[in-house]
């Protein structure tokens, strides 16, 4: 077996406008300042000046509006919303200091009480809970529905519900969602729809160009790509996001001046970067299915995989993520494997150039009950795998060596 890119199985499932998104990733946003500089400088202000009091009305008349206060944005922050709202095919893009804070704008800046959202239940666990948590103490509901199943998404829906969320691909099942299907239940009955892509990422596939309302990235993961910064994205029409914007200048949250700058140095090599994420997450599940040792894998590039059509259709490349089951392994067995991994690391964060490992029983789900962990499909021989940018052949090295150790 060649552990190759040219072994991928999706490099000829390049859509046309791909190439564009690597000039896109170096140049959109991106200004010539004072000195002009080829890296924007890290701004490190709170406050701008302003010339006169004449430049001041200007300000407040919006004939010509600067930069007025920290709270309301910054140059690093703005290079990177322009950027990623032109890799999403979006009018714009808002950034945020986590994706957490983005997901939380939206919803309490656009939402009132008496209204519903609905929410499928393989969704990032903290969006579930603050959905059900959170939401709910500000008079908001929240159902939760199975994942792709668009009939039940729909029999959810009643005239109060406002806004279909979902993730796709989901973590750690990685089951993606037919966009089509999902945005026509939502048009139908007149509501606005979110995607969390964080694992796809605007490479593999472009939620907003599907009809989606909103598409929220946690650029902490694949988007920065080297676990150096948290930062989160919202993509959507100007209209939309104007409300949004305006909660986010109230309550603060806006993309750091430090964060932001890593961030631009991020995307710029962030499609090579994916390229390479999915034709290893692709070898990688190739492997594992093939290992006797394995009893299941988890990976949307895979015929295996329930969604695997879906995905095919939608999705340029499936990224590094893959789910696996330890063939006949309880809990310890299954840390048996983890820990005998040496160049994947123990952590809890995915999408980086580094190969991360952990065990969602123990690492998200520690504290539920075994019967709760059945209910969502988290058993104890499960391990979640990102693949990093190192050379594949070490990464499955590095598995077919822990595998041995149980
Ligand atoms: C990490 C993550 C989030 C939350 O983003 P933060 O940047 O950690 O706040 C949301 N959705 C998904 C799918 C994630 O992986």
């Amino acid at each position: 077996m060649q552990h190759s890119i040219e072994t991928s199985a999706h490099g000829e499932n390049t859509p046309v406008d791909r190439p564009s998104l690597s000039t896109i990733a170096i140049h959109a946003g991106e200004r010539r300042g004072l000195y002009r500089d080829l890296m924007a400088p890290v701004s490190s202000t709170s406050t701008w000046t302003f010339p006169d009091s004449q430049a001041v009305i200007d300000h407040a008349k919006k004939v010509s509006p600067v930069d007025e206060y920290a709270r309301y944005g910054n140059l690093n922050e703005r290079i990177v919303a322009e950027k990623l709202a032109a890799l999403e095919g979006a009018e714009e893009c808002l950034m945020f200091d986590s994706g957490m804070g983005a997901l939380s704008a939206l919803l309490l800046g656009t939402l009132r009480a008496g209204d519903e959202v609905v929410i499928s239940d393989e969704s990032y666990h903290r969006i579930r809970s603050f959905c059900s948590e959170h939401l709910t103490r500000f008079g908001i509901a929240s159902i939760e529905v199975p994942t792709g199943d668009y009939e039940a998404l729909e029999a959810a829906i009643t005239p109060r519900t406002k806004l279909l969320i979902s993730e796709s691909p989901t973590n750690p099942h990685l089951t993606v969602i037919d966009l089509q299907q999902f945005v026509a239940v939502a048009r139908r009955h007149g509501i606005e729809t979110l995607i969390d892509a964080t694992l796809a990422t605007p490479y593999n596939v472009q939620p907003i160009r599907a009809g989606v309302d909103y598409v929220l990235h946690s650029a902490t993961k694949y988007l920065g790509g080297h676990n150096n910064l948290m930062a989160g994205s919202l993509a959507g029409t100007r209209e939309k996001l104007t409300r949004i914007r305006t909660w986010r200048d109230f309550t603060g949250g806006v993309c750091t001046p430090d964060a932001a700058s890593k961030l631009n140095t991020g995307l710029m090599t962030f499609p090579m970067r994916m390229q390479q994420h999915n034709c290893n997450g692709q070898l990688v599940a190739q492997f594992l299915e093939r290992d006797p040792r394995v009893e299941r894998v988890y990976y949307p590039g895979l015929d295996s995989h329930p969604t695997h059509a879906v995905a095919r259709q939608t999705m340029s490349g499936f990224g590094g993520l893959v789910t696996f089951l330890v063939k006949e392994a309880d809990c310890a067995a299954t840390q048996r494997v983890v820990d005998a991994c040496q160049l994947a690391e123990i952590a809890a964060s995915l999408g980086g150039v580094h190969t991360m490992i952990q065990q969602p029983r123990i690492l998200n789900h520690y504290h539920k009950t075994p019967e709760e962990c059945a209910r969502i499909n988290i058993p104890d021989n499960m391990i979640r795998l990102s693949c990093g940018l190192e050379n594949v052949s070490d990464i499955i090295a590095d598995l077919d060596r822990a595998l041995g150790a149980q």
